[in-house]
């Protein structure tokens, strides 16, 4: 299967994490900040006009209680054609240096980052100082120490932080994960996990003062949520290798490939890999005692499917194959609905800033042991 980077983008995955269950975070105490005045709708500042927001932009269209109403952008023509397309008017336009503005914003309760890694922080720590709730694209930061950052900034202006984990909402990712949690594939024994592709020179995910590191923070991310919220267990034990070819200039700065396998404490084994040197689809594969499961493509914007065969206790055999029709957007649109849900109704997001920070504690261990230092391969 070959994938241009366009592809990818519309291919492109994410992951869900750990559990079903609502976490509670230290955010809590956010205060519920009324929707905008003359829509009864959650305005949205969208940061960063790239890819990602193009497709979150046209979630928030699919939803009943949000709107985008304000932009930040380095570039003033491209933001005055999505200002256009969203009726967001021209003085709610900032750009990176004006954009604390927004504080004055009552149009605006809440930004959406989509902004390359290491600028998370930053973007977040701004946002919140300027009373507004954060939507933060995965993965949360570029280090951990930047992730703390973020949780206390939020706490402290008292305002929601949620990772764009878009795979928690996603209706396929959940019925695999119901599946598990119903007792289908009895007692889960091994998952196997994959993501990657060919990432061109020019991208700026090979750079790592803005990318943090290589195909690991970008989409092996997904394989690494995912064994989570299947299990709806944290691992106990991580072992890693990685591999980057020296004669590659695309691989100057950060990792080509990563494999690693995590442990949980139920004994479930898990094996994930990730590159940037080739296309992989997006999967995951479930095996348990009674039978097994695979969603593939799981971490894709749309066309996600289903399989399954086990043996219910009755002895009866059942197949599944389970084709999701759901069309980009549909990913973001779920999103969206449940932050502003949460923004509206004073709720904590499912996907929150201390579940964005156990995925870069879990990197950081797959770094270490893998030996990967400064995004290049020592081993
Ligand atoms: P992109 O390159 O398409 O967009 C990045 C945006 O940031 C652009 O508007 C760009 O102008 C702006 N920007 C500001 N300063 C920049 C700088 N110094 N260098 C480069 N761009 C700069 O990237 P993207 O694919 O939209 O990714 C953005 C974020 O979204 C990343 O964190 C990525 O991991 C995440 N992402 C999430 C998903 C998902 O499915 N949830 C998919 C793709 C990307």
């Amino acid at each position: 299967m070959h994938l241009s980077r366009r592809d990818f983008a519309k291919l492109s995955a994410l992951g869900l994490a750990a559990q079903l269950a609502p976490q509670l975070n230290s955010s809590l105490g956010a205060q519920t900040m009324p929707a905008s005045p003359d829509s009864g709708k959650v305005g949205y500042c969208l940061i960063g006009l790239g890819r990602i927001s193009t497709l979150f932009a046209g979630g928030i269209q699919g939803t009943t209680n949000s709107r985008v109403t304000a932009l930040v952008s380095g570039h003033p023509e491209k933001a005055a054609q999505w200002a256009e397309k969203y009726g967001v008017p021209r003085e709610s336009i900032y750009n990176y240096e004006n954009m604390d503005a927004i504080r004055d914003n009552k149009a605006v309760q809440a930004v959406y980052i989509g902004l390359p890694n290491s600028m998370h922080a930053e973007y977040t720590i701004r946002s919140a100082k300027a009373g507004k709730h954060v939507l933060c694209e995965k993965p949360m930061a570029s280090t951990v120490p930047e992730a703390e950052s973020m949780i206390a900034a939020c706490d402290k202006a008292g305002v929601k932080l949620m990772i764009a984990y878009r795979c928690h909402y996603e209706t396929t990712n959940l019925r695999a994960v119901q599946l598990i949690r119903n007792g289908a594939l009895g007692k889960v024994q091994s998952i196997q996990s994959a993501f990657g592709f060919s990432c061109d020179p020019s991208d700026w995910r090979l750079k790592k003062a803005l990318a943090g590191g290589g195909p690991l923070f970008d989409v092996g991310i997904y394989c690494l949520n995912a064994c989570r919220y299947l299990t709806g267990e944290e691992p106990e034990h991580i072992a890693a290798y990685s591999s980057t070819d020296a004669g590659d200039p695309r691989f100057r700065e950060v990792e080509e490939n990563v494999a690693w396998v995590m442990r949980f404490p139920s004994g479930v084994v898990a094996t994930c890999n990730t590159t940037y040197g080739s296309n992989m689809d997006g999967y995951f594969r479930v095996y348990g005692t009674k039978g097994w499961l695979e969603v593939n493509p799981a971490f894709s914007y749309d066309g996600l499917r289903l399989t399954a065969a086990y043996r219910q206790d009755d002895g009866k055999y059942i197949q599944l194959d389970e084709p999701n029709a759901e069309k980009i957007p549909y990913h973001f649109k779920l999103e969206a609905n449940h932050f502003s849900q949460c923004v509206l109704e004073n709720k904590t997001p499912k996907t929150t800033g201390e579940e964005g920070i156990r995925d870069m504690r879990y990197i950081r261990e797959i770094y270490r042991s893998a030996g990967v230092k400064n995004g290049i391969s020592e081993a």
